[in-house]
């Protein structure tokens, strides 16, 4: 029985993790758990799986659960998170939390010596180097939890690192892709919210309209399998049924193939090295599919791919305000306050205003972090 740590349950990564303990009862159980702001969902989530520990945003939510469940502990603020990152009884961590937030815990349950799985991008985006080395020093497995990361360590799998040519990571195009740039001017907020292929949330699908997701993405690669960005390509493939490649000096790939189903990666991450049967989920019907296309990726019709490549081989700080300038940015699109591309030029501008620090601190990316913040709110 392995006992796992949630951190976003209530979010798109964490209800499809609570899937997967509801599909397997005698493998899985839920030991605790962090959430935001959806303390309906969490309600119902602590009646079903009864966690030990449960840790709120805000401090009124906590006041109120604790009354509602008084054989549950609970705990909230920034503080309640590390501690349900770090929870003693838990096996395994699975951080879904959404953005840079996620930074602190998963730095915090690397020092206590837990396995991660780790679908909090953002994490390695603003931080890499930390997380990485703190990974190394403490002899802790970082499982990748995003589709194109999960096909790839398990096209990995009895491979050697010295033998790999380059990466290639799929890209569906998101909700936009057969949209030229000046149809991009005037499109909604539902319209991006859109996407053809992946049942995710808000942010992380408009970062798929914009090709962000894949740009951090990309750095994600780069620091989860050590590889230069040279190494590290993009090709667009719309039905999304191939989740990435892996191309070998000897001019072989290996691909990871599936249904787009985020439950078969988060699975992968929780029974490593093992495999189990999903019984609620589709088998890939190649024949029924016909044809799988590919297209390569234009960098000017997605110039946030672009940037992030640009922040990913200039390092240092710049990392951290691609991801804070777009975090912003999209949180400003999604209530309406700027147009679509007005994102990539924020982001555009947040790096151009920005000298690179290299090395940086945890304190020097948590001040980068809020700086950026700050200068993309003065814009909008
Ligand atoms: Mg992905």
């Amino acid at each position: 029985m392995k006992k796992i740590s949630l951190l976003g349950a209530t979010g798109s990564i964490g209800i499809q993790t609570l899937d997967i303990i509801r599909e397997h009862p005698g493998e899985f159980r839920l030991a605790a758990m962090s959430i935001g702001k959806n303390i309906e969902l969490a309600r119902k989530i602590i009646v079903e799986f009864q966690p030990e520990l449960v840790s709120v945003q805000n401090y009124s939510d906590f006041d109120t659960l604790k009354a509602e469940f008084p054989h549950t502990n609970f705990t909230y603020g920034d503080e309640g998170i590390i501690e349900a990152a770090i929870y003693e009884k838990a096996d395994i961590l699975v951080n879904a939390v959404l953005g840079s937030v996620g930074l602190n815990p998963t730095l915090q349950a690397i020092e206590c010596g837990k396995t991660i799985a780790i679908a909090n991008k953002e994490t390695l985006v603003t931080a890499g180097h930390l997380v990485m080395e703190a990974a190394r020093r403490n002899y802790v497995s970082l499982l990748p939890v995003d589709s194109e990361h999960s096909a790839i360590f398990q096209s990995l799998q009895g491979e050697r690192e010295k033998n790999i040519e380059r990466l290639i990571l799929t890209a569906s195009g998101g909700s936009f892709r057969d949209r030229t740039r000046n149809e991009l001017e005037q499109v909604t907020v539902e319209e991006a919210l859109n996407h053809p292929n992946w049942s995710m949330g808000a942010k992380i699908t408009i970062d798929s309209a914009t090709m962000m997701n894949k740009g951090l993405e990309v750095i994600e690669a780069h620091w989860l399998f050590n590889l230069p960005y040279e190494k590290i390509d993009v090709l667009l493939h719309k039905e999304s049924i191939i989740h990435s490649m892996v191309e070998f000096h000897d001019s072989s790939i290996i691909a990871q193939l599936g249904t787009p189903d985020m439950r078969v990666p988060i699975q992968y991450a929780l029974t490593y090295p093992e495999r189990i049967p999903l019984p609620s989920g589709h088998r890939l019907d190649l024949a029924k599919i016909g044809q799988l296309h590919f297209q390569e990726m234009d960098l000017s019709r997605f110039r946030c791919l672009h940037f992030a490549y640009e922040a990913g081989r200039a390092g240092g700080t710049m990392p951290t305000v691609l991801n804070a300038a777009n975090e912003t940015a999209v949180a400003a699109f999604l209530e309406g306050k700027i147009r679509f591309l007005q994102i990539e030029d924020l982001v555009e501008k947040a790096l151009d205003n920005h000298q690179a620090i290299n090395y940086p601190s945890l304190s020097t990316i948590q001040e980068v972090d809020k700086e950026t913040r700050q200068y993309v709110q003065s814009l909008l």
